[in-house]
């Protein structure tokens, strides 16, 4: 018994590395790493059900654009038109018939996880089609649309809002969104 000991003692000042194996199989994705594999199948998917299917080495940001407003219809975010008495109003009273969308910053977040995923599978940098100005003209467009509609500050960046704005990236405050 006291040898295993004078064993195990002298190992252990050579390396600091444990004898456990991770199972690398079964090791669990990062929430984000999960969520970005899951949104880059869905772009796939997305591509190829285009007619006639779009290649990846053909996307360009056309595509990114028309998948984000294709996926508006998925949106849980209310977002009032002009019309709507509500316009500008972040908790209205009640009920309106204005359409559900993506929020701007659960857009941005995909973005940002599309064009990691993007290069990470072999895109270059210099064409990523999810780095482009016209997606980020894109993003800015929403972001003010949805902040003057649903009566969000976005503009106020000298108080400490920013975080908050931050925060809305998280999937769990898309969920969260009450109709
Ligand atoms: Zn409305």
């Amino acid at each position: 018994m006291s040898t295993q000991i004078q064993n195990g003692s002298s190992h252990h000042g050579s390396s600091s590395s444990s004898s456990q194996h991770p199972p690398s199989n079964q090791q669990p994705l990062s929430r984000y790493e999960s969520q970005k594999r899951r949104d880059w199948n869905t772009f796939g998917q997305y591509l190829k059900n285009q007619s006639p299917p779009v290649a990846l080495s053909q996307c360009n940001f056309n595509h990114v654009l028309d998948f984000l407003r294709y996926l508006d219809q998925f949106g849980k975010t209310k977002v009032h038109l002009h019309g709507c008495i509500f316009f500008g109003q972040p908790t209205p009273p009640a009920p309106c018939a204005c359409p559900l969308r993506q929020a701007w910053g659960s857009l941005d977040a995909l973005i940002g996880r599309l064009r990691a995923a993007y290069e990470e599978h072999g895109g270059s940098p210099e064409t990523n089609p999810f780095g482009g100005g016209s997606i980020r003209v894109y993003l800015r467009e929403v972001k003010e649309c949805q902040a003057k509609a649903r009566g969000i500050p976005y503009k106020k960046k000298k108080k400490k809002r920013n975080t908050i704005i931050k925060g809305t990236q998280r999937p769990k405050d898309i969920e969260q969104q009450p109709s």
